[in-house]
């Protein structure tokens, strides 16, 4: 199969050769830009388990060669922090379950999502875990509507937070599109660990109620 090498995108970033100081070729539809390499190469110096920037990279949409969907200057600048939210709903519930506590801290409304931030108080993850903890989210709201969230939050290890080496807390966000109608009075949200699926018995899911 020929493959065009004008419109080669990084697999880590998606952008196009034309966009990037050096692009190096992998196997097949494989490629790496010099920015991306230069992020791993950091990572890789970073002792922590999973620092932001190794959670940052794991958290990317899969970059699809066949059907490019850059991100839009307004998820671009979500993603960078650099858009600030046009509403602030804080919870600040908290729920312990099988020597685990999440915390519901808040919830932010932008032009076209909303974000839940959370705090997640388990015992540590391993130097090395490999692969990106997170919490999965099912939202229901009193019209029926529901959101399943988005599957890359971002999640990011808060020493400064723990309280001894037998607990580390993790902040997390997860994001929901479209935001709530106006007839949204109360969101029922279900979190769970979906590594607790290997549990005996598996674990169950959190359960809270918001009343906005
Ligand atoms: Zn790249």
């Amino acid at each position: 199969m020929s493959f065009d090498r004008s419109m080669a995108r990084c697999s880590f970033c998606g952008r196009y050769s034309s966009d990037v100081r050096r692009m190096i070729a992998g196997p097949g539809a494989a490629y790496i830009c010099d920015e991306c390499l230069q992020l791993c190469n950091d990572i890789l110096h970073d002792p922590a388990p999973f620092s932001p920037q190794a959670l940052e990279l794991a958290s990317r949409p899969p970059v699809v060669v066949a059907a490019p969907q850059p991100l839009t200057p307004q998820e671009r600048s979500a993603h960078t922090g650099a858009q600030s939210p046009v509403r602030t709903i804080t919870i600040e519930l908290e729920q312990k379950q099988q020597g685990m506590t999440l915390i519901l801290h808040q919830l932010q409304y932008y032009q076209e999502f909303f974000e839940l931030q959370y705090l997640w108080i388990r015992p540590p993850f391993n130097a090395g875990f490999a692969f990106v903890p997170r919490i999965i989210f099912f939202v229901k709201d009193n019209t029926g509507v529901q959101w399943t969230g988005d599957r890359g939050g971002m999640i990011l290890a808060r020493p400064d937070l723990a309280s001894g080496p037998n607990n580390a807390v993790y902040q997390g966000t997860a994001r929901f599109r479209p935001l709530p109608s106006p007839e949204t009075r109360t969101l029922t949200i279900r979190a769970a660990d979906p590594l607790g699926q290997f549990e005996t018995p598996p674990s169950q899911p959190w359960q809270f109620e918001i009343t906005l």
